[in-house]
């Protein structure tokens, strides 16, 4: 695989081409803040994508999660993306079930996961966490229980050659 700049939007709307349609049938809204213009991050672009298809998979699972608990509301799923100083950012935001305090400390590590047996394998977190890091980005999480959770990803901005 190699390395190469990419505008971080490309991967994020090609997750939407793949689950568009599926999250649609599900009555969840996605709402995209993206940001023109963005300078790019170096890494690789299917990569990425795998990154923003575990995240927003995840989304999906724990506001449909909510709703089995029978939660009425809209489930939203926001995506914003922004540039920071010398940083690209992107935020996912669900309204989904939050995750408890006592296991935020976890999701990253890998097979650890709270769904049913073939429902998920724990890995999609670990590999998001390592791509993220090849690209020499970060990743943080807030939740709160019952209201959602947001994940942050921070990337450092490539430099253009001059
Ligand atoms: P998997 O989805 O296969 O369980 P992941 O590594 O993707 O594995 O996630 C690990 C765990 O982190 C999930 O089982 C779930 O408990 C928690 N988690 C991840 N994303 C969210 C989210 N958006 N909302 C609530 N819980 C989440
Ligand atoms: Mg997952």
């Amino acid at each position: 695989f190699e390395m190469e700049p990419v505008d971080i939007n490309r991967p994020i709307q090609d997750v939407f081409t793949v689950l568009g349609q599926q999250l649609r049938l599900r009555e969840i809204r996605v709402e995209l803040d993206l940001a023109q213009g963005l300078p790019p991050v170096l890494g690789v672009a299917n990569r990425l994508e795998q990154v923003f298809l575990n995240l927003v998979m995840n989304a999906r699972d724990a506001m449909e999660e909510k709703r089995q608990r029978g939660e009425d509301e809209e489930m939203v799923l926001y995506i914003r993306t922004f540039q920071e100083g010398d940083k690209v950012v992107v935020m996912v935001r669900d309204t989904g079930t939050g995750i408890p305090e006592g296991i935020r400390e976890r999701i990253f590590e890998p097979f650890f996961t709270t769904k049913e047996v073939g429902r998920g394998t724990g890995l999609g977190l670990s590999i998001s966490y390592g791509i993220i890091k090849e690209c020499g980005g970060s990743i943080e999480v807030h939740s709160e229980e019952g209201q959602g959770t947001t994940f942050r990803l921070t990337f450092p901005a490539c430099q253009e050659p001059e």
